[in-house]
């Protein structure tokens, strides 16, 4: 295709439906899942192939809380023994002033550790099962916009790189942080909050660390460092590393392991307990993880999941805000669809109703990162144990 746009190429191929939705992660499959549900042809549209060897299956070792549980049993589908790897039920923390405190999660909640790829390759197929005409191997290059510039569908890469044209009354963008949407719409904009880098370490085992116990450890001054220790599954342990980049030296984004080595360097009991510890999968690292995006739903379009903005994992609720965000924007566009009419006007309810709901959890999260810029604030809750169980059940619940 050499360096000809994709809208330039001629497409072999053209196919219809109500709604095309691109992204297979968590948000995409949910909105295709509803929308199937509720009647509609959806095309569902994913570059990955499941199972494919290239593929990372565990990501940054992600964990699912009750919250996220609920919205997974609103769907029908947590049972998750193919994708859940272990829980965790109580927390380790170590102060930044030394002090160290154990807490069990209150009201007998747990946090699932998931394998990302199996629980994307779960919802992917219930969707498939309810109807949807799930593809994967299909990359989007382009949204395509009639000359009013409302989007009337996409131009996708089929698994043997041939162009396709979809049209679709509706297209719903679930492709998480560098959405179609938000790099051909120029939606992204800056957040000014605080930003890490966060860099995770997979190794074989670490001495001391008990089964269904998340340690949390925080270190340093100026820099602040955060280490998240989990076992996920017997012989697997994730160590998460997470940097305040609000001072702005040593941003390694070419040295990830020296960096990681140095930080852990400096925290002596860490360093002990790293000392023979065997890597056993590559290394995990994202930097500037926060941004907004000025607008979620557009004549013909609306944006789900990380498409619509991301904060930072403090909360662990990137997958909760994935299927909720999907719930929502799933009954405004099903009803937008039946009424045949995807004006902006008529899509506003759904970038309202999400804004609102999310409002209150970003406070929280901005409030406890404000906690991460005033390291002798962050040891507080280490006195007052009522707090931290306040504070661990807030967090659980939400
Ligand atoms: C360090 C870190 C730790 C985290 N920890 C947690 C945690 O513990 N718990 C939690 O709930 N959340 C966590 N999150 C957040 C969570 O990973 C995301 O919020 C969640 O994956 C968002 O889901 P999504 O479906 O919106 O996007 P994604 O999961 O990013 O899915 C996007 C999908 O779109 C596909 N795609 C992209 N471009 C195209 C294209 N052009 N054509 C076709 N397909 C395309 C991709 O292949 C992908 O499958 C963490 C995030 C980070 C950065």
């Amino acid at each position: 295709m050499g360096s000809r746009r994709v809208a330039d190429t001629p497409s072999v191929q053209h196919e219809a439906c109500d709604v095309c939705v691109v992204g297979g992660g968590p948000a995409g499959s949910a909105t295709a899942l509803r929308l199937a549900r509720r009647g509609l042809h959806v095309i569902h549209l994913e570059r990955r192939v499941f199972d494919a060897c290239a593929n990372d299956t565990l990501r940054s070792g992600e964990g699912i809380p009750p919250s996220t549980m609920e919205q997974l049993k609103e769907l029908e589908l947590a049972g998750c023994s193919r994708w859940a790897l272990s829980t965790v039920d109580h927390l380790v923390t170590r102060w930044p002033n030394g002090r160290t405190t154990d807490d069990q999660f209150p009201n007998d909640a747990t946090i699932t550790m998931i394998d990302r790829e199996r629980f994307d390759q779960a919802l992917f197929a219930a969707g498939a099962q309810a109807g949807v005409d799930a593809r994967q191997g299909w990359q989007v290059r382009e949204l395509a916009l009639d000359p009013a510039g409302q989007c009337d569908g996409v131009l996708a890469l089929d698994p043997a790189r041939r162009p396709v044209t979809i049209r679709a009354r509706l297209v719903v963008d679930a492709c998480g942080r560098n959405a179609r949407s938000i790099i051909q719409l120029g939606l992204r904009k800056a957040l000014t909050c605080t930003q890490f880098l966060v860099v995770v370490l997979y190794v074989d085992a670490l001495p001391e660390l008990e089964p269904h116990r998340w340690e949390m450890h925080f270190w340093g001054g100026e820099q602040l460092a955060i280490m998240h220790v989990t076992e996920l599954a017997p012989g697997l342990v994730r160590c998460g590393l997470a940097v305040n980049l609000q001072t702005r030296h040593n941003t390694p984004t070419d040295r990830l392991p020296l960096f990681f080595w140095r930080h852990v360097q400096a925290n002596r009991s860490l360093a002990q307990r790293f000392e023979h510890v065997r890597q056993v999968r590559p290394w995990y690292a994202r930097a500037g993880l926060a941004y907004g995006v000025q607008r979620i739903a557009l004549p013909g379009l609306l944006l789900v999941g990380d498409a619509t903005g991301y904060l930072n994992p403090i909360l662990g609720d990137g997958i909760w805000a994935a299927l909720r965000s999907a719930a929502l924007a799933s009954d405004v566009a099903y009803r937008a669809c039946s009424a045949r009419d995807v004006s902006r006007a008529r899509l506003a309810e759904y970038e309202q109703r999400w804004t609102a709901e999310r409002r209150t959890r970003w406070h929280v999260a901005r409030a406890l990162l404000r906690g991460y810029e005033h390291p002798s604030l962050l040891a507080a809750p280490a006195y007052v144990a009522p707090f931290r169980k306040m504070l661990l059940g807030a967090l659980l619940r939400r």
